[in-house]
């Protein structure tokens, strides 16, 4: 029984370009069933780590685990199979399509049973609509949402897939308060589903709300990590937050 486990390891991790290091040594545990933040200024790494942990970069070095197995520079839809999903700092939905459509293009997880397909997906996508919110606006057209719907289809999108981790790369940005404590819900309530979410977010008070653990970069490195309320009055993330 792996329960007490972490679902994600890395350890040592780095990515470089060329000679600029995005990541050095970056260690990270991510507990099952916690919504862990990953916060730190500008620049500091957390997309390329997002994008790491995702099979979009290989490392330049260390090792990832996932479940219990090892995935270092697994290709992106080798983690999709294995139940890592992930949501995109700028929205990528097909905005030709609706609703239901494109939640139906990211619950076609590789891997997944193709029998009585349709059926299954249509079925599983109308529920990943309806627990976050959208149900009613399955058949409309994407373009003809706001923003912040748009981002809870695809958050959706990344739900019926049925992941075990899913990576959200900034999904407060360009919300208003209203969107925000509905986001704030959906996470607790995704949590509340025994999801293991990953959550990159600049917005202090969102992750104040929601957060079981934080872990900070800045220049690529890890300086701070453990619980939001030691790491929050950690003097290394006051200091690295002030210079920017
Ligand atoms: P954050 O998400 O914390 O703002 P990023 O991961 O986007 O930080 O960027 C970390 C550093 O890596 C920055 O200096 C950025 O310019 C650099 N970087 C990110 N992606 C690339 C890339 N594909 N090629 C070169 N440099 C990159």
């Amino acid at each position: 029984d792996h329960r007490d486990e972490p679902l994600l390891v890395v350890r040592g991790l780095a990515k470089h370009f060329g000679g600029l290091r995005a990541l050095n040594n970056v260690d990270l545990a991510v507990r099952r069933n916690n919504i862990h933040a990953l916060i730190g200024p500008n620049g500091s790494g957390k997309t390329t780590l997002v994008n790491v942990l995702s099979g979009i970069y290989k490392p330049t070095a260390g090792k990832i685990a996932f479940a219990d197995e090892d995935v270092t520079g697994a290709a992106p839809h080798v983690l999709a199979g294995l139940g890592l999903s992930r949501t995109f700092q700028n929205i990528r939905l097909f905005r030709s399509m609706s609703c239901l459509e494109n939640v139906m293009v990211g619950a076609q997880r590789p891997g997944n049973d193709l029998s009585d397909v349709h059926r299954d997906l249509v079925a599983r996508s109308l529920a990943a609509l309806h627990f976050v919110g959208m149900g009613d606006r399955a058949d409309d057209s994407v373009a003809n949402l706001s923003y912040g719907h748009q981002r809870m289809v695809e958050i959706a999108r990344a739900l019926a897939a049925n992941p075990k981790l899913l990576l959200l790369d900034e999904p407060a940005a360009g919300l208003n308060l209203t969107e925000k404590q509905e986001l704030v819900a959906l996470l607790l309530r995704m949590k509340g589903l025994g999801l293991t979410i990953l959550i990159i977010e600049h917005d202090m008070p969102l992750v104040e709300q929601v957060a079981d653990s934080i872990t900070v970069l800045n220049f690529g490195e890890r300086i701070s990590d453990g619980q939001p309320e030691a790491v929050l009055r950690d003097p290394a993330v006051i200091s690295a937050y002030l210079g920017e």
